[in-house]
């Protein structure tokens, strides 16, 4: 039976209370800690039972609670304040630097990405994708970068983990009531919902719009649970990653085609998109057919100019985290999405293709998005180089290191991530902007100047804190098994609030190893168990529900934390999320992170446990890689940053060198206490981890390498291009057509050195060319010398190029090229030659895929 009208039921506030609405909904109050505390100081128990979620909890005050805060005169004024300061937030038009934009623009980028961290509040994320995709909504909201998001509602979200008796993963999917979370659903002008559609297979799927504020930024979140779709497609937003390969590219097509849809239909036009991963890369295809349908471009305008204004960042080197259809489910869903751009099969999955000429291959969402950015990233300076070699096939003919795949390291959102206590301290000694400054190194070089007992006191009430908050989650997860009285009981004196603090949380994929520390578990029970220097360990993490393996290896952990003898020193706790995340990385002493490196692509949950003054013991792996300094000055490193072949042995070597590693640096370090009962290396390594840390792993940063090396100049091309009614976009366009038929004719003959077999060091080396062009002028090429140090096999250990100048004609018509390189030391030196395309509006002459090198003569 339905009914045949339904309501949203909310609590009415008495007037002077209703602007807490204003402050529920606005997800500032996800990173700033008064917002929440005038929220949580209401009712404690009812603020944890409501997930943190402000709108549920006032919709659940009892009425007496609100009449008594509606006569409470210092209740209201703190209220008045609060909502004070939000509004001078968002209200507050602070410059953005490095991003001159004009006001009639805004907003400038879009930002999509299929799962989005901003709270515990809204569960549509599963893990550091999402957390990483929130924390550059509160950067950009900070900074006052002009950027909107989009992505996904869903109503169960991701899952949520129990364990049975015997320690196997189960999974729950809640269902979510939107009406009772902090988002509105976005109206036109008469108050009707706004709505979009897409195709899948002949039929219309259609989508509401819900609204999340997170500061000044919006993000939009499509919904197709509604009654205007037939049943079977309403689930297409039900879980996040969750049923089969067709569901996957049913989403995938919500995102990015219903994603651009959204904001036109919002009338929000944004000149730059930024896809964070694969999932939204039809995005980039549903831009060019808007260009071709509004502005009569071509395709291959409309593909310019799309790529040259988008940005993609790519998060996974391991292979299955990128998403591949097969071609005849592609063929089902894309045939009249094809025509409608005017491209041929063949040429339309040559988009999602390594190898454009093998019919068999799948579609690549990750090949179709770096065919459509023309400023891609990956997440590390290591997966940068790792995703250069994963990714080269889609440029071939590129020696690797100028695959066009650059790197933008991640970091995190301070004010999130970092403990109400020790902001307080920060708030003191490094200036109370610290949260807005952007600029990080002078803010975090003041880090040295906190007295060292002051940090850390700070930091052992974090522990305590921890300690108790671990408790309370195992009560709870006791209480659900039905456990009896005395194991609640003794669930509240597990853990030793002075001891050594080791906690491991993150996803159970067998790459990251959450066993590695199990594999001699004699040691193991030995370093435990010293009574001397106690060692305790907290675990948490949800392995995928289909991933075997990594339920096998929780349930090994779970079994350890069974023994009786470390009962109280071993605790696993169920369900990871954002809460808990907060408490383990605000509360320990040690942050663990043992990936099989380089599968690890960035890592940020090192970054915020850093950030509150924990130290890293890891892997040279993602961001620790490019943070750890070999004196240990910052942290610590298993290993040295080495690569096997055989896994078993690496395990082996690796969990031997984690053990020595713990019994003769991190647990003598711990205890070394001076006098004062302070351990004074410790502190020095706190300490400088901030302050050299702290500014660079720091999600500011990023948004600002990203405005600075991204969407400035996307913004500026996109400019460049649509001017005089697209024509630069077209002139590109006729000009690389016309480059693609005759690029293959180009010859190069008669390359010479001016030297003999032997040159000297740091003596210019002169290099002259003839170079036939068939056609094409001077100025729509680039020649290069390409020259550097050689290996033992007489490979380019690493290279410099340097452009050639023209100088003139030779009689029949080649052109003289000539130019000069250096060789910078002793040993083997060589050089070759090439030719790239080259137009002033091309910034990157590597996008096109063409290059000419020098045959062998
Ligand atoms: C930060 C975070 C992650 C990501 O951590 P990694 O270091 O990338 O594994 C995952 N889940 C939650 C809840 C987080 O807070």
């Amino acid at each position: 039976m339905r009914p045949l009208r339904s309501f949203s039921v909310v609590a009415k506030l008495p007037p002077n209370l209703a602007p807490m609405w204003e402050l529920a909904y606005n997800f500032l109050f996800s990173w700033n800690d008064q917002i929440a505390d005038l929220f949580s100081q209401i009712d404690q128990r009812l603020w944890r039972e409501s997930d943190g979620n402000p709108v549920a909890f006032l919709n659940s005050l009892p009425q007496m609670t609100l009449d008594i805060l509606a006569q409470d005169r210092f209740f209201l004024a703190r209220l008045n304040d609060l909502l004070a300061s939000l509004r001078q937030y968002v209200a507050k038009d602070q410059p953005t630097i490095n991003f001159p934009h004009k006001a009639e623009d805004k907003p400038v980028v879009a930002y999509f990405s299929a799962e989005y961290g901003l709270d515990l509040s809204l569960p549509v994320y599963s893990g550091g994708l999402g957390i990483l995709a929130g924390d550059h909504l509160k950067s950009a909201s900070d900074l006052n970068v002009p950027l909107v998001a989009v992505g996904l509602c869903y109503q169960q979200g991701y899952f949520r983990q129990y364990l049975t008796p015997d320690g196997w993963q189960q999974e729950r999917y809640p269902t979510y009531d939107f009406e009772q979370l902090p988002i509105s659903p976005v109206q036109d002008q008469a108050g009707h919902p706004v709505l979009i559609e897409v195709d899948l297979l002949g039929e219309k799927l259609r989508a509401r719009i819900w609204k999340a504020q997170v500061g000044r930024v919006s993000l939009y979140l499509l919904d197709s649970n509604i009654g205007d779709n037939p049943p079977h497609l309403r689930g297409v937003t039900a879980r996040l990653y969750g049923g089969d390969l067709e569901m996957r590219l049913r989403q995938e097509i919500l995102l990015g085609v219903g994603g651009i849809r959204a904001l036109w239909a919002m009338g929000l036009e944004p000149k730059v998109i930024h896809m964070n991963e694969g999932h939204s890369a039809f995005a980039g295809l549903e831009r060019i057919r808007v260009f071709m349908s509004q502005h009569s471009l071509s395709f291959e305008a409309a593909m310019e100019l799309v790529a040259s204004s988008s940005v993609f960042t790519t998060h996974t080197p391991v292979p299955a985290g990128n998403d591949r259809f097969p071609p005849e489910l592609m063929q089902r869903y894309f045939d009249p999405y094809a025509r409608q751009i005017g491209l041929a099969w063949k040429v339309f999955m040559a988009l999602g293709r390594e190898d454009p000429r093998d019919d068999g291959e799948f579609f690549c969402m990750t090949v179709l998005a770096l065919r459509l950015s023309r400023f891609s990233n990956g997440v590390s300076k290591l997966h940068g180089h790792v995703s250069r070699n994963m990714w080269k096939r889609v440029w071939p003919q590129y020696p690797v290191e100028d695959v066009p795949i650059g790197a933008i390291t991640n970091g995190v959102h301070m004010p999130t991530w970092v403990a109400y206590d020790m902001a307080l301290l920060y708030d003191r000694y490094l200036g109370p902007t610290w949260k807005e400054d952007p600029d990080c190194d002078r803010v975090f070089k003041l880090a040295d100047t906190i007295p060292e007992s002051e940090l850390w006191r700070t930091h052992e009430r974090l522990r305590e804190r921890l300690i108790d908050y671990v408790r309370y989650r195992l009560r709870e997860q006791l209480k659900r098994k039905g456990a009896r009285a005395k194991e609640l009981e003794a669930a509240d004196s597990v853990l030793n609030p002075q001891a050594l603090t080791i906690c491991f949380a993150r996803r159970f994929a067998t790459y990251k190893r959450a066993n590695l520390l199990l594999q001699d578990r004699e040691r193991l029970l030995r370093i435990l168990n010293d009574s001397e220097q106690p060692v305790q360990m907290v675990f948490a993490g949800k392995a995928h529900p289909h991933d075997n393996e990594g339920k096998k290896i929780i349930q090994q952990i779970v079994q350890l934390c069974r023994m009786p003898e470390l009962r109280n020193k071993l605790v696993f706790i169920e369900d990871y999320d954002m809460i808990l995340a907060k408490h383990l990385v605000q509360g320990g002493d040690v942050w663990l992170n043992n990936p099989r490196r380089p599968l690890e692509a960035c890592g940020t949950s090192g970054m915020k446990a850093m950030a509150n003054g924990m130290l890293n013991l890891s892997v040279l792996d993602g961001w620790w890689d490019e943070a750890y300094q070999p004196d240990n000055s910052v942290g610590f490193a298993i290993g040295k940053g080495e690569e096997y072949d055989d896994l078993a042995y690496q395990d082996f070597v690796e969990s031997q060198t984690l053990y020595n590693v713990l019994e003769t640096e991190v647990i003598p370090d711990f205890y070394d206490r001076a006098h004062d009962s302070l351990p004074r290396n410790w502190i020095k390594r706190m300490k400088k981890a901030l302050v050299e840390l702290g500014p660079v792993f720091n999600a500011h940063r990023m948004v600002e390498e990203y405005s600075w090396r991204t969407y400035a100049p996307a913004y500026e091309n996109y400019k460049r291009l649509v001017r005089d009614n697209f024509q630069p976009a077209k002139d590109l366009a006729a000009w690389r057509m016309d480059l693609m038929t005759k690029w293959s004719q180009i010859r190069i003959r008669n390359v010479r050195a001016a030297a003999g077999d032997q040159i000297h060091v740091k003596q210019p080396l002169v290099v002259e060319a003839e170079i036939f062009l068939d056609g094409l002028r001077p100025e729509d090429i680039q020649a290069e010398i390409y020259a550097g140090p050689l290996t033992q096999d007489g490979q380019f250990a690493q290279r410099t190029t340097t452009i050639m100048r023209n100088e003139g004609l030779a009689q029949d018509g080649w052109h003289l090229y000539r130019g000069q390189t250096m060789p910078g030391e002793a040993g083997r030196f060589g050089f070759t030659m090439r030719i790239l395309p080259h137009h002033p509006l091309l910034l990157d002459p590597h996008s096109l895929g063409l290059i000419r090198w020098v045959d062998a003569q």
